[in-house]
């Protein structure tokens, strides 16, 4: 049973099923409706025929007197009997008392003849009747002078139609044939049509099935446009998954030697001081202490930013709502100063005017202290920081500007990446984790916006966001799009 449900739920059955019911059924529709018309108008034919012959017959009666006595006219009787022969047909003539005087068949001669027919035809009416499936069209014409009100009696003509039967058997006949031939024609026809459209989903089945795991999953087959649009979406979202993975995976390969590194930073210092023995001087001990502690900060901050990370990973943690951004920027600005005072680099806000947008106020005042710290972390004594904060109609632009110690050129388009530090050696001085500038981005993303970093190395570096003012969901985006 199951088997038989999979049967008909497969695609080859339906297509041929479709393909067979559209060549089928026309087919059929013909052969019902072809004979049926056929009949139709060749019995209207012979009716309208017969109906003229027994009117002319009529007319030719109505003048004589052959009514009252059938031998005093022999030219109308060979007429009358001439008809009935050649057309295969019965003629009865009926007087105005409804005695048969003449019938061809001479079977009714002298009797009285009262039905319908004659009844309706003797008050002057031209009947015709005919019915498909009956053997004779009969017609009852009255006969009567043109200038006579009353007829003097009714000519009844009994056509036979055995020779438009006959035909209608041998066209019924016909289109069984080409039925037939029609239907073998329409299983060939369906077998092959379903077989060469489901041939390619097929082929991609199988391909796919055959694809060992852990192998790149590429489908190279190449089908009908339809199937190709199918089958490039599927390699495309195939690399994107593998490239995905490989991402994750190159990500917990960093975060393990990340986390390791301070590790083992501070089993070497440890194992150092175990090793010492009893006669080292305290200040060395302490010097140790504090070198493990700085190691226990590094390790603290990597995880700190790892977790800072997930979240902004996270989209669906995101919340917007309507932020003062020259109050956001202010605040960030006064938690930074003492380590700006520290290197004695000059903070600078500058806004052009009021701006209030549609922020997740921690993941973008994460993102602008990340850029700001790093503005006064990687620059020199005595310099400087300019932050400008602007807004049009539709979008904020924050630009963080230093003449710090700058990046390489051959850096810049790695900076987003997650863990990478510029190598170099006081750059490398300069603690960090490598991810500030990546969760910078993502909650730039977050919001819709853009990040572009420029930089001449030992000259300063600028980080140019711009992000809508109204934050409106991507769906919501995409719908009205
Ligand atoms: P980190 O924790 O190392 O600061 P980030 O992701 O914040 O990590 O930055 C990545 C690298 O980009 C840094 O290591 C540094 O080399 C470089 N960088 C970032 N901001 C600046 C800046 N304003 N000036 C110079 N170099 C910078």
């Amino acid at each position: 049973m199951e088997k038989l449900k999979e049967f008909f739920y497969s695609l080859k059955v339906r297509l041929f099923c479709c393909f067979l019911l559209a060549i089928i059924l026309p087919g059929i529709v013909f052969s019902i409706t072809i004979p049926k018309f056929f009949i139709q108008s060749k019995l209207a034919d012979l009716a309208a025929e017969s109906l003229s012959h027994a009117q002319a017959l009529a007319d030719q009666v109505a003048g004589t007197s052959y009514l009252s006595d059938v031998n005093s006219n022999q030219q109308i009787d060979g007429e009358v009997t001439a008809l009935a022969d050649f057309t295969d047909s019965r003629l009865i003539l009926v007087d105005s008392n409804f005695r048969v005087v003449k019938d061809t068949n001479n079977v009714a001669v002298g009797k009285i003849m009262v039905s319908t027919e004659v009844i309706k035809s003797i008050q002057g009416e031209a009947i015709t009747n005919y019915k498909e499936n009956s053997n004779y069209i009969e017609i009852a014409v009255p006969i009567k002078m043109t200038n006579e009100e009353e007829p003097h009696g009714v000519l009844i003509y009994c056509v036979s139609t055995d020779d438009i039967r006959q035909s209608k058997l041998t066209i019924i006949s016909m289109c069984g044939f080409i039925l037939i031939v029609l239907l073998i024609m329409a299983v060939g026809i369906s077998v092959i049509g379903s077989w060469t459209l489901v041939k390619p989903y097929n082929l991609v089945a199988e391909e796919i099935s055959g694809i060992k795991s852990g192998a790149e999953i590429k489908i190279t087959h190449k089908s009908h446009k339809e199937m190709n649009e199918i089958i490039d979406g599927f390699n495309d979202l195939m690399s994107g998954m593998r490239a995905k993975d490989e991402a994750q995976a190159q990500f917990v390969s960093n975060v393990s030697h990340e986390l390791k590194t301070p590790l083992t930073s501070m089993k070497v210092l440890a194992d150092s001081i175990g090793s010492m023995g009893e006669d080292v001087p305290v200040e060395m001990y302490r010097e140790f202490m504090e070198d493990i502690t700085g190691e226990i900060d590094r390790e603290t901050d990597i995880i700190n930013d790892l977790l800072a990370l997930v979240r902004m990973d996270r989209a669906a943690s995101f919340s917007a709502s309507p932020t003062n951004m020259n109050d956001l920027l202010e605040l960030i600005m006064k938690r930074i100063a003492p380590i700006a005072e520290t290197k004695k680099v000059e903070l600078v806000l500058e806004s052009f005017r009021p701006v209030v947008a549609d922020i997740d106020e921690i993941k973008m005042g994460q993102a602008l202290t990340n850029l700001i710290e790093n503005a006064v972390k990687y620059n020199k004594e005595e310099g400087w920081v300019h932050i400008s904060l602007n807004a049009d109609h539709q979008y904020c632009y924050i630009k963080i500007a230093d003449n710090g110690i700058g990046i390489p050129a051959d850096s810049i388009d790695h900076i987003f990446e997650r863990f990478y530090r510029v190598d170099q050696s006081h750059s490398r001085e300069i603690p960090g984790s490598g991810l500030g500038l990546a969760i910078t981005q993502q909650a730039v993303l977050l919001h819709h916006g853009e990040i572009k970093a420029y930089s001449v190395e030992d000259e300063g570096t600028t980080f140019d966001i711009r992000f809508p003012l109204k934050y409106i969901e991507k769906e919501q985006v995409n719908e009205e799009a």
